[in-house]
């Protein structure tokens, strides 16, 4: 996990307690309270798996489903960054706690969200490192999707092979200092009018911006926020969140049924079973249920 303006003073940061045996309930509180090494402590025990991890992740569950997720997607470039940190200007500006996460698709980022939202962040903004599959994951975690396009990159186009037209809930056409940001503009509403929406389905809104100049990021702020109260009146930040939870468990289960079966009576047995499939004396599928003794 890398970070963006993140709310911490780094990785790994030293453990507060003696010998690095913080009690979770105390690095909890201590987050809560706004200390960033306790959070810091917190994030790394949960990316590094620590055997607290189950300890942590239960003393948090009581504490989150407050924070506002925001995704930020798009090609490497096209101003993520700059837009992240607009935005966190002006939701810090109105006092808000703001978290910043930068996700590397790879690393368990839904647990380090977890621990944002129990520490009392109002808004969490999390921001890919490219396009591709991890844009769909985010999407699935945040609440309000941005998918950021920048002229003259045909990204546009390049967003709607990789998926991410389905996923956004706001556009936005970054650099319009540049030429061809009226084309980007113009495709991306093409694009929307060939999808269709019915009564009562929100319509993602395409907004044009400088985020450099911090031009188009009071209109983005507006978008967001009829995104926000969409979501609660239509209950699609309930089936969201049931969602994210969903692909959370099975993520999890996954993960712990793989590492099941990488320590049961050996990993002999599997190369046993290849050994037969491979010969042909036995079908996958059986020597599946045999590997996990169904
Ligand atoms: P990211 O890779 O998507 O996070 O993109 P960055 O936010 O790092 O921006 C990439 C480059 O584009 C940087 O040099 C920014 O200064 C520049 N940039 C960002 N927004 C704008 C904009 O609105 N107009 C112009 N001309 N450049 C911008």
């Amino acid at each position: 996990m890398a970070e963006a303006g993140a709310p911490w003073p780094g990785r790994g940061a030293q453990a507060l307690g003696p010998g690095g045996t913080a009690d979770p309930a105390g690095l909890v509180a201590a987050a809560r309270d706004g200390d960033p090494r306790a959070l810091a402590r917190l994030v790394s025990l949960v990316e590094n798996g620590s055997p607290r991890l189950r300890e942590i992740m239960k003393l948090i569950a009581p504490l989150t489903g407050q924070a506002r997720i925001i995704g930020l997607t798009g090609a490497p470039g096209v101003g993520k960054s700059t837009v992240t940190g607009a935005l966190v200007r002006v939701y810090r500006g109105e006092g808000l706690r703001v978290g910043v996460l930068a996700v590397d698709p790879t690393s368990p980022f839904s647990q380090a969200l977890r621990i944002l939202d129990a520490a009392g962040f109002d808004v969490i903004m999390i921001a890919t490192l490219g396009v591709g599959q991890a844009e769909v994951a985010i999407a699935s975690l945040a609440d309000s999707t941005l998918v950021i396009v920048a002229p003259g990159m045909g990204d546009s186009v390049q967003a709607a092979k990789a998926g991410i037209l389905e996923i956004a809930d706001i556009f936005v056409v970054n650099k319009s200092d540049r030429p061809g940001a009226q084309e980007a503009v113009r495709d991306l509403r093409t694009m929307l009018a060939m999808a269709g929406y019915g009564p009562g389905e929100w319509k993602p809104p395409i907004v044009s911006a400088t985020a450099v100049r911090g031009e188009g990021i009071d209109d983005l702020v507006g978008r967001l926020q009829a995104h926000g109260a969409w979501l609660g009146e239509s209950g699609e930040r309930d089936r969201r969140r049931l969602a994210r939870a969903s692909e959370e468990i099975s993520a999890i289960a996954v993960a712990a049924l793989r590492e099941r079966i990488g320590v049961l009576p050996g990993e002999s047995q599997l190369e046993d079973l290849a050994g037969q499939v491979a010969a042909g004396k036995l079908d996958p599928y059986a020597a599946a249920d045999e590997l996990i003794g169904g």
